[in-house]
């Protein structure tokens, strides 16, 4: 365990082995070298944190241990003999959520079991691209044999697929990935009803923004309730836990279900969808009626979801000393117009959007994310590269959003002599996230918001997600209908101190657990 006052990143992982150094080696990489809070040189293996720092809030004692797994809610009578768990769960019993009609699966929803599982998840720093990615992927698959699902897990063979001319993309270096689907067999007749989750986390940014190690989750008070941090807490860990254990809820139930229940956590969603897209293909010939993918939706529905296209725009000029400027052509000035149409093409394909998306100030953001130009101070800069990501309207495809911006983009090299002759070029690399929708009044759709109407007392709010995410696969790949439902709020995901809040989490273990049945039955 780290020592009080100095830790180690990383430490905390049990038997740190050569993957985990290499995970808290990229994790260093992502830091703020500024902040004098890290000190840069590795210690031992990984990265050097002064604990003492002002940037760093003392530690309360439960720091390093688990979530907090205690409640002002009074456990509930235990639900059956323990020892015929169908689940093999000993980790404790079975605790009665008083929102949930009294009987049913939900009240098998246990909220210790819940919590530990989703702080032994939230452990492992599942960074895309990192061999931990495939650790957390292993972890389940361990934990669900253990159970008693049948686990199939493969390679994914990362060169051959990525290769595939329908291939979603990827953003960041990958030597493996493992899939991973866990089956709950129905007694046959029924309908089959897949739960998805992504298990790779985007790297934690500046660490002297967080309060604490990323990769040790701790209880807090947010919004005067008990909510866990870490990365990966809110987006989506949690959510794929709940799903886990919302299946667990109804074995113990005893219910006897007619459709299959299947899990599968992915790798690679957040920098293109390699994990949703090689389990969709691993499930080819399975009929699979429906889908939720608990990402955090804050409990509302969100049947459908924009696209995202990332691009890089390359820009020429002519260099030459700065005391020369006139003679020179600037790369950084001749992007200046080139920005400004593209803030116009936003503005445009904003005017109107889809019902679903009415509520985002910008449903269809175009937004650059880096820049890069010059190399030194006094030469007259001869090359800006940009980077950023192109939003994909509902119902549009994507050849024809690629298509506006490179015509946008043309229109500015037209209208410039300089860039008549040195157009700016255009790719395509990266994630690319095509839109998708399900019917908001779909089957999996209704059944969601009705059960959660029942659980909760109010209806859930529903509409389109302004961000790409696997949902496009299941429902255009797989031909899926889809529905994102999940504890978590998007503005806290990839943010400092990413938070979901206990509650919401049990929550939504308990409406997946009446919709298993209800859909499944
Ligand atoms: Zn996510």
């Amino acid at each position: 365990m780290p020592r009080r006052g100095v830790f180690t990143l990383g430490q905390h992982y049990p038997c740190l082995g050569a993957s985990k150094r290499r995970a808290a080696h990229i994790y260093s990489d992502n830091l703020d070298k500024e902040c004098p809070l890290v000190t840069p040189e590795p210690f031992s293996h990984g990265l050097r944190i002064d604990s003492s720092h002002p940037c760093i809030q003392p530690w309360a004692t439960d720091n390093n241990g688990p979530v907090a797994t205690t409640s002002t809610d009074s456990p509930g009578p235990s639900r059956g003999d323990s020892s015929a768990d169908p689940s093999g769960g000993s980790r404790g019993h079975a605790a009665v959520d008083r929102r949930s009609p009294p009987g049913g699966a939900a009240s098998f929803i246990d909220r210790e079991r819940l919590l530990a599982d989703i702080d032994e998840l939230l452990r492992i720093p599942s960074l895309g691209g990192t061999p931990a990615e495939v650790d957390a992927q292993r972890h389940l698959a361990d934990r669900w044999a253990g159970e008693g699902l049948e686990v199939t897990t493969w390679d994914i063979d990362v060169d051959a697929t990525a290769a595939r001319s329908d291939f979603p993309g990827m953003e960041v270096e990958r030597e493996s990935a493992l899939g991973v689907v866990a089956r709950f067999p129905g007694s046959g007749g029924g309908r089959t009803l897949l739960f998805d989750g992504h298990t790779d986390v985007v790297p934690p940014g500046d660490i002297g923004a967080w309060t604490g190690d990323p990769f040790i989750p701790r209880t807090v008070q947010r919004d005067g309730r008990d909510a866990i941090v870490a990365r990966g807490a809110c987006d989506m860990k949690a959510g794929l836990v709940a799903a886990w254990e919302a299946l667990r809820a109804v074995r113990q139930s005893g219910v006897r279900l007619r459709g299959d229940v299947l899990l599968c956590p992915v790798s690679g969603e957040e920098d293109g969808g390699l994990g949703t897209y090689a389990a969709l293909e691993h499930l080819l010939g399975t009929p699979i009626a429906g889908c939720i993918v608990p990402e955090p939706t804050d409990l509302d529905l969100v049947p459908a979801n924009a696209g995202a296209l990332t691009f890089r725009l390359t820009v020429n000029g002519a260099a030459i000393h700065a005391s020369r400027r006139s003679e020179g052509v600037s790369a950084v000035e001749k992007f200046v117009p080139v920005l400004a149409a593209l803030s116009h093409l936003e503005a445009v394909r904003n005017a109107s959007v889809d019902e679903l998306m009415q509520r985002w100030p910008v449903a269809y953001p175009l937004s650059i994310g880096t820049v890069h130009a010059g190399d030194w101070a006094s030469t007259v800069p001869d090359l800006l590269v940009a980077e950023g990501r192109l939003g994909v309207a509902l119902d549009e495809s994507a050849d024809n959003a690629r298509a506006e911006l490179e015509a946008a983009v043309a229109d500015v090299c037209r209208s410039d002599p300089w860039l008549r002759e040195h157009p700016v070029t255009v790719e395509w690399w990266g994630g690319q996230f095509h839109a998708g929708r399900t019917d908001p009044n779909a089957g999996i759709v209704s059944l969601v918001r009705d059960t959660h109407t029942r659980a909760a007392g109010h209806a859930p709010e529903t509409y389109g997600g302004p961000y790409g995410s696997d949902l496009r696969l299941l429902v255009g790949m797989g031909g899926i209908p889809t529905v994102q439902y999940g504890p978590g709020d998007t503005r806290v995901a990839h943010a400092p101190d990413e938070y979901v809040n206990i509650e919401d989490v049990v929550m939504c273990a308990s409406v997946l657990a009446d919709v298993i049945v209800d859909f499944c039955s």
